[in-house]
């Protein structure tokens, strides 16, 4: 997975060496010698990772990275603090000021490989969230698009802790003392049942088990849907590097090395809970905009581009299984009448209504959507042409035999409707010929009187 690294000190010698470990794992480098410089290229171009050294003359690190954090168009870009001192306060410092991770000079390779890595994979998820929500017209995008402050702290995450270790478990413990609720298990088995139920916003695994290897509950959490993007922070020992470096791999998204530093635990477990809330908006988000995509607004059933996408997975499965399935194509008759009398207002409550009573008489399965105008399909799986037309009798009556309430003028318009029916034919059958089965059928119904139910032909 590649990507484009800034690196930003103000020694040329750190910038070099950086450079040059970076690009030995094919990362494309750029680098600047100071915050300005940083600032300009983070604006000007597009930015995976910055390693950003905190003691630089005139902007100093802390600086770059709370204008970075401040502005919009660059606050989602992760931000790695590169510090000479291995000091709590500039940690707890660049922290408040938004950054991602802290690396202490001289910089060790797997801790730097590492957290390139998983923030370059962070990022690119980020990018493809941000990337399908930008491309749907969605309000509040702006809201959503924005990364979240650093502030809010552990206060009410849900942390969960497999290590069977009780001296580990306690130390924990400690240092969490009331920030989020933690969960402990000390069976791993018991641990990964726990974190597939799927209410735990961040895991925290230990390295060792007497009798049980924890990357396989790390590769299998990542397999899972509703656990893939859980994160999944590694406690190791010293002289883990080869455990570490494969737990990376298998996704999970940061470590520690024995013994604790209590800051730093708190502050990683903040950056990955931070991640995890961005990445749940945007997958929200996405979620909704799709659904409005395949949704018709004024009905709220599905929409004629859903219709036809799922038709097909529909149909190749009846094929496959040798089952039936039967699709109703209803129009509503002289509905131009109907708007030209009670108006266009008028004419959407009469669709709203019919929607309502075609929801009503069909089952869960079945797929109810508005193809255009008012014209509306039905799509019946495991349904013979028998039964369809027991079903569109039903949906003509319930339409016919009680006039619809137009609102606002407190009238009452009687509506009927014309059906097509055509089933999947057992032999050289395609989605294609089976609408326009249903096509002709109904216009065989509106040729015979309308308000009539017309098979086609098997
Ligand atoms: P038929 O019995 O042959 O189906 O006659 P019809 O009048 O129902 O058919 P026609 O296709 O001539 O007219 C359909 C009308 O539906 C024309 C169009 O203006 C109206 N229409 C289409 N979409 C909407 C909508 O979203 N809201 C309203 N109120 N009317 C719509
Ligand atoms: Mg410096
Ligand atoms: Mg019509």
């Amino acid at each position: 997975m590649t990507a484009r690294i800034l690196v930003v000190d103000d020694v040329p010698a750190n910038v070099k060496l950086l450079e040059a470990r970076l690009s030995a794992e094919y990362y494309e480098v750029v680098t600047a010698s100071d915050g300005y410089e940083a600032l300009e290229i983070c604006d000007t171009s597009n930015v995976d990772v910055i390693l950003l050294d905190v003691m630089m003359p005139g902007l100093d690190g802390f600086e770059v990275c709370r204008r970075l954090k401040t502005s919009p168009s660059t606050a989602h870009i992760p931000v790695i603090l590169v510090t000479a001192l291995d000091q709590d306060s500039d940690r707890i410092t660049g922290l408040n000021f938004g950054a991602d991770d802290f690396l202490t000079k001289p910089v060790n390779d797997l801790q730097l490989l590492a957290r390139v890595k998983s923030l370059v994979r962070l990022k690119n998820l980020t990018d493809e969230l941000r990337l399908r929500v930008a491309t749907t017209r969605d309000v509040g995008l702006e809201s959503i698009l924005r990364f979240p402050a650093g502030g809010e702290g552990l206060k009410n995450a849900r942390i969960l802790l497999i290590d069977e270790r009780p001296e580990s478990v306690e130390r924990i413990r400690r240092i969490l003392g009331d920030q989020g609720s933690v969960d402990v298990q000390t069976d791993p088995q018991m641990g990964f049942i726990d974190a597939i139920q799927g209410n735990h916003d961040c895991l925290i695994i230990a390295s060792n088990f007497a009798a049980f290897d924890p990357l396989r509950i790390c590769a299998q959490l990542r397999s899972l849907d509703n656990t893939r993007s859980l994160p999944i922070v590694l406690v190791a020992d010293q002289g883990e590097e080869t455990l570490i470096r494969r737990a990376l791999e298998l996704g999970v998204n940061d470590y520690l090395i024995r013994p604790l530093n209590p800051n730093e635990l708190l502050a990683r477990l903040r950056t990955q809970l931070r991640r995890k809330a961005y990445h749940d908006g945007l997958r929200a988000s996405v979620v909704k905009t799709y659904e409005l995509a395949v949704t018709d607004s004024l009905t709220g059933l599905h929409n004629r581009l859903y219709l036809e996408t799922h038709l097909a997975t529909l149909f190749k499965r009846a094929v496959d299984r040798q089952r039936p399935l039967s699709i109703l194509m209803t129009d509503i008759d002289r509905f131009k009448l109907i708007n030209d009398t009670h108006g266009h207002d008028g004419g959407d409550e009469v669709l709203r209504e019919f929607a309502r009573r075609l929801r009503r008489n069909v089952r869960g399965s079945d797929l109810a959507s508005r193809y255009g105008g008012e014209e509306f399909f039905i799509v019946m799986p495991d349904t013979d042409a028998a039964l369809a037309a027991i079903v569109a009798e039903r949906i003509r009556r319930e339409v016919a035999s009680t006039p619809f309430a137009v609102n606002q003028l407190g009238t009452s318009v009687p509506v009927t409707i014309s059906i097509g029916i055509a089933s999947v034919m057992p032999k050289d059958d395609n989605v294609q010929s089976l609408l326009k089965r249903a096509d002709e059928a109904l216009y065989g119904a509106k040729a015979s009187g309308r308000n009539k139910v017309v098979s086609a032909a098997a």
